[in-house]
């Protein structure tokens, strides 16, 4: 049976305080005006959150993925940007410890200090869920590699300090894919921000490299092999991310259930109807249940085990639809209230909805991976 031990528990209800405390009152704010939250992002990396999982030995606490998954979680429930972030600085981060040993030292113990953002850029106009189809391409030129391409709805695009970007590194057309750090600040980069429906504060964007020179220790592990590196990451992501969508979720469910015993409709407290009792129960019991198969695949991935990418994926997507279906049902109980910006409801809407949108394809993934390649689209 799944149990958090003794110190995750501690850990869980330290964050749930601090989160309740330093990020919920901002929440709202960042939301509206679309700002990044340097505030909530100091005050994360001075209580360790930020470089929770990345080693101790660039600056991070090293912390397991359980520990993460709780960490995330009680996060998301006040701020769910704020656990986007968390996301972005200790997984996506965490891919530079395929980098030289110069990056890996030089910029995790700034990624963990929240001085230091680093976004992901693999989608492009015409690749998206097919990821093959990228056509970014890196060139070598002496010593240095010659970047050229636009990556599209780069979360982070607009503050971000470096970029870990999915490039071709011979020919249009060649089968590998490399994975190659590019600072920010390097001649050649133009970022166009994108309005999101949620994820306001994330800094949302496209980022174009017009032959942008990044020196040849650049390169991510390998070359051509890119997938490969970063399959541990993906995974890590995916269940990661499935368990923020179920945080903001439990904290609009835990309103509804107080809202339904005070609200009274028809002389008596809206929770006396079953109509909302039954539905308020059934939320409860898919949001446990979600959670359970979050932290099942974190269990998995930690362990490296065969089966650990179909439960990522699967995470993922239980996290997502189920977050969606449970804040909504959140903010029908608040009636018409619910709907207004008075309440966070809306955010929260806009935020999880985010999560079905961006990893719209896993249910191909799910299929290849448990039926077989007779489920594979490009064989
Ligand atoms: C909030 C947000 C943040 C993001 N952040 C990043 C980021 O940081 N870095 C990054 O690289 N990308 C990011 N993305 C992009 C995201 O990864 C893509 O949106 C996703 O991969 C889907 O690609 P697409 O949007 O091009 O949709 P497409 O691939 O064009 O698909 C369009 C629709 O067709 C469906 N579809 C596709 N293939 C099939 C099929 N074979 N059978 C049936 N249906 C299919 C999809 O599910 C989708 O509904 C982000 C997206 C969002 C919404």
């Amino acid at each position: 049976m799944f149990e958090l031990s003794e110190e995750q528990k501690v850990i869980q209800k330290s964050i749930h305080q601090f989160a309740k405390k330093e990020l919920a009152p901002q929440a709202s704010h960042w939301d509206a005006s679309e700002e990044f939250p340097w505030e909530s992002v100091r005050k994360m990396a001075e209580v360790g959150l930020i470089g929770l999982r990345l080693p101790a030995v660039y600056g991070g606490s090293g912390a397991d993925l359980i520990t993460c998954g709780v960490a995330f979680e009680e996060v998301a429930r006040f701020d769910h940007n704020c656990a986007i972030i968390l996301c972005g600085s200790n997984i996506t981060g965490r891919i530079l410890l395929y980098a030289s040993e110069k990056l890996k030292s030089t910029l995790m113990p700034e990624i963990a200090k929240g001085r230091y953002i680093m976004a992901f850029g693999a989608t492009e106009p015409d690749a998206g869920s097919d990821i093959r189809a990228i056509r970014a391409i890196a060139k070598l030129q002496k010593d240095a590699y010659i970047v050229s391409g636009e990556k599209s709805m780069v979360t982070f695009a607009g503050v971000a300090h470096g970029y870990v970007v999915l490039v071709k590194t011979e020919m249009e057309g060649v089968e590998g894919i490399s994975s190659i750090f590019i600072e920010g600040d390097r001649p050649g980069i133009d970022i166009q921000r994108l309005q999101g429906f949620g994820w306001r504060a994330s800094q949302w964007g496209n980022v174009a490299f017009n032959d942008v020179k990044v020196p040849v220790e650049n390169l991510i592990g390998e070359k051509n092999n890119a997938l490969s590196i970063l399959k541990g990451t993906v995974q890590e992501q995916r269940a990661l991310t499935g368990l923020i969508a179920l945080g903001t979720a439990r904290e609009a469910l835990e309103e509804a259930v107080k809202y339904a015993k005070i609200r009274k409709v028809f002389g008596k407290p809206l929770g006396k109807f079953e109509g909302i009792q039954f539905r308020l129960a059934e939320d409860h019991t898919s949001l446990e249940a979600a959670r359970l198969l979050c932290y099942q695949a974190l269990s998995l991935i930690e362990k490296k085990a065969d089966e650990a990418s179909v439960w990522a994926a699967m995470a993922n997507l239980i996290g997502g639809e189920t977050a969606y279906k449970v804040v909504n049902n959140a903010m029908d109980v608040y009636g018409g209230l619910g709907y207004s910006r008075e309440f966070p409801f809306e955010r929260r809407l806009r935020d999880v909805k985010a999560m079905q949108i961006a990893n719209a394809t896993l249910k191909i993934e799910i299929g290849q991976g448990l039926f077989g390649k007779e489920f594979l689209p490009y064989t």
